[in-house]
């Protein structure tokens, strides 16, 4: 069990203004920020953060909804993060979500989800190095 995980607020999100309210549900459900940036993935940044899904049939329109627009990046720590933070945003399809998680509340469908949270401590690690230098955590 490690206390970091990484977090994405997607570009539907973004662009909804669900920003300021999503990030104050991750500090009140008791997760620290120790990195954040606002930023945007280019096609081929996308493809290669989502490389493990590069035979699914939904890579495309993944990598092209991930490119196309600004995303917010951020590495958090709590006891438990990983666990604790999939259970905060909920099932990849906000249909799917339990009722109250950040999915279920702001995301548009299966694909406009909103928000990534890393799936495991090794994914979490290598997913916050993508994004994140030395400098830029504390
Ligand atoms: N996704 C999609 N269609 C699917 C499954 C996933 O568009 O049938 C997208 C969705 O944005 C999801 C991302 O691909 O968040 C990564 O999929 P994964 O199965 O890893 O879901 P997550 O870990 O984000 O819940
Ligand atoms: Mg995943």
């Amino acid at each position: 069990m490690s206390n970091r995980t990484f977090t994405m607020i997607k570009p539907d999100a973004f662009a909804n203004g669900h920003s300021g309210a999503i990030i104050d549900r991750i500090i009140k459900a008791g997760f620290k920020i120790v990195a954040l940036k606002l930023t945007s993935l280019s096609a081929e940044k996308a493809g290669e953060f989502y490389a493990v899904h590069k035979q699914r049939p939904f890579y495309g329109e993944l990598v092209e909804f991930m490119s196309s627009g600004p995303i917010i990046a951020a590495i958090l720590e709590k006891n438990n993060a990983v666990e604790d933070f999939r259970k905060l945003i909920g099932a990849t399809d906000p249909a799917k979500a339990d009722e109250g998680t950040i999915r279920r509340v702001f995301a548009e469908n299966l694909g406009r989800n909103a928000i990534h949270g890393s799936d495991s401590d090794d994914n979490a690690a290598i997913e916050g190095n993508f994004f994140f230098s030395g400098l830029e955590r504390i």
